[in-house]
């Protein structure tokens, strides 16, 4: 996954920066507590006030060796309001709960000359971009009242350069997985199942599988303290009922814990791994259950028995990869959860049009994409004021250092593709040995 990559500084409040802590600034803003936000904050130097969520903080706190800067972060409850003197003017900030991670926060900038939104991480899925419309603070501005100078996106989509994938629902793709998982006999002690990804912000995923299928779940300790934190604020209580009820709950046994701590001790462990760049062909060529009445006599021979669990189901090899065989069919050892806590590019085009500012700056962007069409006015210009390139600062910036990217990247249309669909993926080929 790219990092973030923003210098840190408001180019319209240079006194502020965000989620960047080696910078000459006074203030200075936290939007979660991911690592690539962090940076700098915890030098032996920094010595200024953070402003971030309350829970953000908390989630900060538990790590000790954050102990000594505990005390310049003000935790801030969301869609409250409030001013601090600039230089002799007044800045209103307002921290609007983000659809990232537990904790995570947009931050409004407002004064009597400028306004900027900065997002920080945000999966802008529909629901949650349309909601946006109901905060009264952003009010004026979706409603065309105001207007923003900027605004700073999380735009991680870009790594993966054109086409731009577009990427399903997170219910979407939980959904999948539970109803893959429920294939998985619930009676056999040997099959237990373990979260591959550990960062915050999987807790959604965690509790939605585990919950539908009735499971239990064991987390080690430091994501076990991490849940219950957040598990004891707003908008995230649903996921006390199921995290770190091992026990108690029966059904099919969920793991996160460190890699490693509880694996070894199970025969059959089933990893279930996020992905996001998954295309159908590849999702049912390896991934999806092998009905074995469908194989041929030479296929099945490719089928080696390895072990047996008590239960009596066999553990075979198949196609280079371990399968347990229920009934009449292969069920796989690793399951994809297809689930993004970042935005497609479609996504964020909507998400910019819901305001329709003037200015669009990239908060990720990696060394090569301005060249193959990064180009913030080429991306966003039918969703902005004014589509003209000496609007959007890092455009002017860019230009200015590595020249304007040649004319048919720039009159192209932005490229983007449904790997879901098989005509997509089709066209992508094609696509792909064009450029
Ligand atoms: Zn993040
Ligand atoms: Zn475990």
């Amino acid at each position: 996954m790219p990092q973030n990559s923003f210098g840190g500084k408001l180019l319209e409040f240079p006194d502020i920066a965000v989620d960047k802590f080696n910078v000459d600034a006074k203030i200075f803003l936290l939007s979660h507590c991911h690592s690539d936000h962090l940076v700098g904050l915890a030098n032996k130097s920094f010595q200024s006030t953070v402003y971030c969520s309350e829970l953000t903080k908390q989630i900060f706190s538990l790590d000790n060796r954050n102990a000594p800067w505990l005390r310049y972060l003000r935790g801030i409850a969301f869609n409250s309001p409030f001013s601090i003197i600039l230089n002799d003017k007044k800045v209103v900030l307002t921290l609007i709960s983000a659809y990232h991670c537990p904790g995570s926060a947009m931050f409004l900038v407002e004064s009597e000359e400028k306004n900027v939104l900065f997002t920080g991480d945000i999966r802008a899925e529909t629901w949650w971009t349309m909601g946006l419309k109901k905060n009264m603070y952003l009010f004026p501005y979706t409603c065309g009242f105001k207007s923003l100078d900027c605004i700073y996106l999380d735009t991680t989509f870009g790594y993966r350069r054109e086409p731009y994938i577009e990427i399903p629902p997170n219910t979407d793709g939980i959904a999948a997985a539970i109803k893959m998982l429920s294939l998985y006999p619930t009676d056999d002690p040997d099959i237990e199942f373990f979260f591959a990804d550990h960062t915050l912000g999987f807790e959604q995923a965690w509790s939605m599988i585990v919950s539908s299928l009735g499971g239990s779940m064991h987390m080690s300790n430091r994501i076990l303290q991490r849940s219950v934190v957040v598990s004891k604020n707003p908008n995230c209580e649903t996921y006390e009922s199921v995290l770190g009820h091992f026990d108690t709950n029966g059904g099919q046994k969920f793991h996160a814990c460190e890699e490693g701590f509880c694996s070894q001790k199970v025969k059959f462990p089933v990893r279930i791994k996020q992905c996001i760049n998954l295309n159908v062909i590849d999702f049912v060529g390896c991934l999806l259950p092998v009905d074995m009445k469908t194989l041929t006599d030479k296929g099945k021979q490719g089928i080696q028995v390895v072990d047996y669990t008590t239960k009596g189901n066999a553990i075979v090899r198949y196609r280079g990869r371990t399968w347990i065989q229920v009934n009449n069919e292969l069920l796989p050892s690793e399951i994809k959860l297809v689930f993004s806590r970042h935005s497609s590019y479609s996504e964020c085009k909507e998400f910019v049009k819901t305001f329709n500012p003037v200015s669009v700056y990239p908060c990720v962007t990696s060394k090569g994409t301005w060249e193959n069409g990064f180009v913030m006015s080429r991306l966003f210009k039918d969703v902005c004021v004014s589509g003209g390139i000496e609007n959007f600062a890092f455009d002017v910036i860019n230009c200015a250092t590595h020249g304007i990217p040649i004319s048919p990247i720039m009159v192209r249309p932005v490229k983007t593709i449904n790997r879901w669909d098989l005509q997509d993926c089709e066209n992508e080929l094609r696509f792909v040995a064009k450029y």
